[in-house]
């Protein structure tokens, strides 16, 4: 006979021990995702894995006759792997698209995002971002010779397209309240709507669109800039050690002109 007390025991301790593994499961997540900061993950396996855009003309585009990503994220994010891992070609590409990149980064699916991502107080409450490794600023594209000629011209009736996810397709919004805002997947959807006259006007930031013009110099920017988008490399929130790798890392970039080197290759305006 089976003593009735002695599976009553049983029970308890078989749920007792899933409550700690559940326990156990829990601190795992807690850091990132597997147990480690994601920093011993990236030297463990011997690359870091960067979200970066792959339809964003000099920043993370992707060249379809050799297949790989180029631009200025690209260019950081290798020189960034060579400072921290002694080799730029440690680095593996995902790519991302303004809305993608934060979930993302949760699932643990990248290690970090360099993908023209403004650093906001908003973001912060859910990544942490390095320092500025670039300046940007809103701005708006037209087709030449359009009557927009800034976002005063923005009026009921006007219609403006911006990327899901990304600081454009908000802050437009408060600028200019009455007109109507299309938001797009992408970049290169958003710039396609243009080109097919969905809308008068495309808007996020400027070095993105001097890509654009780069591509069809029958289009221009106007109106300057009206807002500021600080770009930082956002990580895992709790990463503070990669966080500080990185920024050391920017930092050697910047005072051995590496950096610059980067930036006037590929930013002209
Ligand atoms: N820098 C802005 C942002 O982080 C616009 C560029 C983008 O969509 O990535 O949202």
């Amino acid at each position: 006979m089976i003593n009735p007390k002695k599976i009553f025991k049983l029970a308890l301790i078989s749920m007792m021990a899933v409550l700690i593994l559940a326990g156990c499961g829990g601190e795992k997540t807690s850091g990132d995702g597997k147990g480690k900061d994601v920093l011993a993950q990236i030297k463990d396996r011997g690359k870091i894995i960067v979200g970066v855009k792959n339809d964003t003309r000099l920043f993370g585009l992707k060249n379809p006759s050799t297949g790989k990503v180029e631009g200025f994220d690209i260019d950081i994010a290798k020189a960034l792997a060579k400072e921290i891992l002694g080799d730029e070609n440690k680095v593996q590409f995902k790519e991302v698209t303004s809305k993608t990149r934060m979930p993302l980064l949760q699932n643990g699916d990248i290690d970090a995002i360099i993908a023209t991502m403004t650093i906001t107080d908003e973001r912060k409450k859910e990544v942490d971002f390095t320092d500025v490794y670039f300046d940007a600023g809103q701005s708006l594209l037209v087709k030449k010779g359009s009557k927009i000629t800034g976002i005063q011209d923005l009026k009921k009736g006007t219609k403006v397209l911006a990327v899901k996810g990304s600081t454009s397709a908000i802050n437009i919004r408060e600028k200019a309240p009455d007109t109507t805002v299309l938001e797009f997947e992408n970049y290169s959807e958003a710039f396609a709507a243009l080109k097919s006259k969905q809308g008068d006007a495309l808007t996020t930031d400027d070095a993105i669109l001097y890509g654009m013009v780069d591509e069809d110099p029958s289009y221009e920017l106007v109106g300057g800039t009206f807002t500021k988008e600080p770009y930082g490399i956002a990580v895992k929130k709790g990463n503070k050690k990669l966080v500080d790798e990185l920024n050391k890392a920017l930092k050697k970039l910047k005072d051995s002109g590496k950096y610059q080197e980067i930036h006037d290759k590929w930013i002209k305006n």
